[in-house]
């Protein structure tokens, strides 16, 4: 999870806005920018481990998903953007850590509907190290979440940059000693969090996470984690479970590109099972760099 202040070593030199390469701290885009005014633009996350770009066929193929059901044109060709993703990594000699992509639909006079369709969307692209051994101290420790109601828009299956209520449920979280925000539908299940899917571990050790049709993200990580479990022989089941579920369960975990599986050890300030990382969990994790797709960085 992030939010923490960055080492300066951790901070990007080099990033890629609209067709160039510039010094990280002069990057900027235009105030007319429709991410910047109407948040009308997606965005990928993709992690970076031992020097390879990790699920990155996934990441791009949710990215034009995304720009598809937003009507917005993919700013470059997928292999052109693979090239540029891959010198920015190299220009901040990133090896553990992640790489940011965004598309907006571009810049035009402020107006609501969507401008001309040549319209030249905008690309930024950002890479950065982290720091391996404050994530190694979380996993120790684990995580703590909050919950709070779902009040987000019904098409979060979009990877959009429209995130106010994931930011504000994110900050009250930190405000309450927690790292991540749960969103609990109008039926008391959980969804997901604010930048995470939410999984449980029933007593007899299945799997269990909510369907993607709709409702949530659908997380790569989720996604590569059901590979993950095959190779591992857990039962995953799709369905809802309610906080009080995830409150008696043996284990809870989040999985997202940049926490991979990730334990939870307290929901609402109650602790999950003896209040320390689940075993399962754990062992997710660490089998999943080996399970997911490897591309050199
Ligand atoms: N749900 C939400 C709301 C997210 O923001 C994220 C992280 N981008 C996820 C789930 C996890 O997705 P992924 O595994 O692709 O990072």
């Amino acid at each position: 999870m992030r939010g923490e202040t960055l080492r300066e070593s951790d901070m990007p030199r080099i990033s890629y806005v609209n067709g160039r390469y510039v010094a990280h701290r002069d990057a900027s885009v235009h105030i007319e920018d429709r991410g910047f005014q109407f948040g009308d633009g997606v965005y990928e996350v993709c992690e970076i481990s031992r020097g390879f770009i990790v699920d990155m066929t996934r990441h791009l193929d949710r990215l034009d998903r995304s720009l598809t059901e937003l009507s917005i044109a993919w700013p470059m060709t997928r292999k052109a953007l693979t090239v540029v993703i891959r010198e920015v990594i190299r220009r901040n000699r990133v090896v553990d850590g992640l790489v940011y992509v965004q598309v907006t639909r571009g810049v035009a006079s402020r107006d609501f509907v969507f401008p001309r369709s040549d319209l030249q969307p905008s690309l930024v692209v950002i890479a950065r190290n982290v720091d391996v051994a404050a994530v190694a101290k979380k996993v120790e420790n684990g995580l703590k979440v909050i919950t709070v109601p779902e009040n987000r828009w019904d098409r979060v299956d979009i990877k959009s940059t429209g995130l106010l209520p994931n930011v504000l449920a994110k900050q009250k979280a930190k405000e309450a000693g927690c790292q991540e925000a749960w969103f609990v539908d109008a039926d008391g299940k959980v969804k997901e969090g604010g930048s995470s899917n939410a999984w449980i571990v029933t007593k007899d050790g299945v799997l269990v996470t909510r369907p993607a049709d709709h409702g949530i993200l659908r997380g790569i990580t989720r996604t590569t984690l059901f590979d993950v479990a095959a190779k591992l022989g857990y039962k995953i089941e799709e369905r809802g479970f309610s906080v009080a579920e995830a409150k008696a369960a043996r284990e809870v975990f989040l999985s997202s590109a940049t926490t991979i599986a990730m334990p939870i050890v307290e929901i609402d300030g109650q602790p999950v099972a003896n209040g320390h990382p689940g075993t399962i969990t754990l062992s997710l994790r660490q089998a999943f760099f080996d399970i997911a797709e490897k591309s050199p960085a």
